[in-house]
Parts: C-alpha cells; structure tokens; sequence
C-alpha cells in the first residue's frame, strides 16, 4: 500500500490511533501501516480483523450505503452515519 493509492484508509487508522481506540498490538500494526512499513502476517491479521473490522462503523444506519474512509470516523461519533445523512440530520435538527 502506497500513499499514491490512498484512499483516506490511512487517515482514518491515525484517527482511530489519535483518539485512542487502538491497544496492544492493534497500535503496532496501525503504526506499521501509517509509515507504510511492510506488515508481518501476525500484523496483517491484527489490523484487517481488528483495527478495521472491530472499529468499523458499517454501512450508514439510514441510506445503508457504505461509508467512504474518511467518514467512517466522523460515523463512529455520530451514530454511524455518512456524511451526507448527517448532514441532513443536522439540518432537521436545526428545523426543529
Ligand atoms: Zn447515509
């Protein structure tokens, strides 16, 4: 994985790692993969079944559309939408 190809994937892991959702090995492997260091297979199993699949938000909860990297941690703190929804929850909320 090269920073040409990045996809916002690494950015989400250095959000994930920052806000302290990251422990034990889970930090080693997504450090590895922030400096886009060559990965062990034991850390390669440690940041596909752990750092992205356990932290991962899922699809957006109202258009069940995949959520894009660089809003999976924003949906982590809002419930686990995409940015889009929202932001029109956002808006209905300000309606109110
Ligand atoms: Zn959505």
């Amino acid at each position: 994985m090269s920073f040409e190809e990045d996809d916002g994937q690494s950015g989400y892991v250095s959000e994930l790692l920052e806000g302290g959702y990251l422990q034990g090995p889970e930090i080693g492997a997504a450090n590895a993969f922030i400096k886009d260091e060559e990965l062990s297979q034991a850390q390669q199993n440690v940041f596909d079944n752990f750092v992205l699949r356990k932290h991962d938000p899922g699809a957006c909860k109202r258009c069940r559309n995949g959520i894009d990297w660089p809003e999976k941690y924003e949906a982590k703190h809002n419930g686990g939408f995409c940015g889009r929804c929202a932001n029109v929850i956002h808006k209905a909320d300000q309606d109110d």
